[in-house]
């Protein structure tokens, strides 16, 4: 047998230690999934509106219990209260949103010669959701319920960091009924439980969700089985602001696009381009709403950052701002004392390729980069690895549509930070990822078609 190890949690916000997780085994992660394997025949072979209640059922035992789920990522991750309610009560409308898909899993019937061919979307089996630390709830629920829906079995592991909102959802999901083993959350390392998810024969499918680096890894190792994969990954996203645009609007805008979440956030907008002509104007009007981001008590309702989520990943933030190329131009406000804290910063990159201005920092600090025109804007926003989400600011509707179809990224939003809806499909090109979660579709991410041809010769 191997040796569990465990974690001690730490609140970020005052580092005093909440709480001490244990570790799943390799042996534990094995017999999870037999469970899970025994579990997915009972739940698909259940009537397509008994699911659905189930997942109603669910989705009611998680609203009555968004304050609680509320208070410990408060605890756990730093969040803001008034964001993670939102959170909580996010998961609550994912579940209920693919309650519906049970009973939609419509296949085709198609005429051919002899007969009719008639296609059923199968449930894969078991499913692997591997889950980040930056939104540990809504993440999960990504992965969890439309992976439910379409009549799989579930095991997640949550983030080394942060496990303790999806163990909570997994003891609820089992107080309103899912049937034993249907839905496991296995905390535990990355290298053990994740990438046990990855080699065995019997997940047949994995969600992950995290780093570039570790999806890459994740991607070769389900290569290997031939097993399919859903990646979402880092971000570099840019805010793109014309000199038509309403700059007030999007200077006033802009701290809440990328120090939402401290910064850890993959859709944040982490560079802002703006139009050299109005860069001095923007600059002015930007400094005011950065320094009036509310940071500091997470358990407060007015605060809008709260801490970074541990140490650790302070130092790898500060390390950033310690380079040559990280000119401050100003920062924000952060309180003194115990817990993980950073000053919301802006910086002015000595160019386009420094680190600062090209790599996902994943903390509250955002590079501000002039252009020179739309086609500059285009190619400077494209200039990255990644491609996930955007903003893009003007009050041209027909260079709105120019350049959002231009710029290449999985989502992006015109005089809006918006990127997730649930009715939505979300995910990011180039390497910010593989494949969209959400929206009306992504049951079918969690299915193989299976076609079934009827001979109609007689005799
Ligand atoms: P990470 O280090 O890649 O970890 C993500 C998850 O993978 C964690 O649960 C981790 O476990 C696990 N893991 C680590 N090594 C593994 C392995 N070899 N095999 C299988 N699983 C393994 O990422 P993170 O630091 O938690 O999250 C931040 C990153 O996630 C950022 O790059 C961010 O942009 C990205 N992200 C992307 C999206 C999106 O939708 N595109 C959303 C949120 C975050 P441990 O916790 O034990 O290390």
């Amino acid at each position: 047998m191997t040796q569990a190890g465990s974690t001690t949690l730490i609140n970020p916000a005052d580092e005093s230690v909440i709480g001490e997780v244990v570790h799943t085994t390799l042996e534990e992660v094995d017999a999870a999934v037999a469970r899970a394997v025994g579990a997915q025949r009972v739940w698909a072979a259940l009537a397509p509106a008994e699911r659905a209640a189930a997942l109603r059922r669910f989705a009611a035992v998680v609203d009555a219990h968004v304050e609680e789920l509320a208070q410990l990522e408060v605890r756990n991750s730093g969040h803001p209260i008034g964001s993670a309610r939102w959170e909580a009560g996010h998961v609550r409308d994912v579940l209920n949103y693919y309650a519906g898909a049970p009973e939609r899993l419509i296949g085709q019937q198609i005429p051919v010669a002899g007969g009719i061919d008639v296609t059923f979307h199968e449930p894969l089996g078991v499913v692997g959701v591997i889950v980040p630390w930056n939104f540990p709830m809504t993440i999960a629920s990504w992965g969890f319920a439309p992976a439910l829906a379409a009549g799989n079995a579930v095991v997640l592991k949550p983030a080394d960091w942060t496990p303790l909102t999806a163990i909570r959802l997994g003891e609820l999901g089992a107080e309103a009924g899912l049937p034993e083993g249907l839905f496991q959350v296995l905390p535990g390392r990355g290298s053990v439980v994740g990438e046990r998810f990855v080699s065995h024969p019997q997940v047949a499918k994995i969600v992950f969700t995290g780093s570039t680096e570790v999806g890459k890894r994740v991607a070769a190792g389900a290569a290997a089985l031939v097993k399919p994969v859903t990646l979402e990954l880092g971000g570099k996203s840019a805010n793109v602001v014309f000199g038509d645009a309403d700059l007030e609007r999007a200077a006033a805008s802009a701290p809440g696009s990328v120090f939402d979440n401290a910064g850890q956030d993959c859709c944040a907008r982490s560079r802002i381009l703006v139009e050299r002509s109005v860069l001095d104007r923007f600059l002015e009007l930007l400094e005011p709403a950065v320094k009036g981001f509310a940071v500091g008590d997470p358990a407060s309702d007015i605060t809008q950052m709260g801490p970074l989520v541990t140490k650790q990943h302070r130092d790898s933030v500060q390390e950033f701002l310690d380079g040559p190329d990280a000119v401050v131009a100003f920062r924000g406000f952060a309180p003194e004392g115990p817990g993980f804290w950073m000053a919301p910063t802006v910086l002015l990159p000595t160019s386009r390729t420094a680190r600062v201005a090209t790599e996902e920092i994943f903390g509250p600090v955002v590079s501000v980069l002039p252009f020179d025109d739309e086609a500059d804007a285009i190619a400077l926003a494209n200039d990255s690895i990644y491609g996930l989400s955007g903003s893009i600011w003007t009050n041209d509707l027909g260079r709105g549509i120019r350049v959002a179809r231009g710029i290449q990224s999985g989502t992006i939003s015109v005089n809006s930070h918006s990127s997730v809806r649930y009715t939505t499909p979300f995910g990011g090109a180039k390497q910010s990822g593989l494949g969209r979660e959400l929206g009306p579709d992504a049951p079918l991410a969690f299915t193989d078609t299976k076609n079934v041809f009827f001979s109609t010769s007689a005799g």
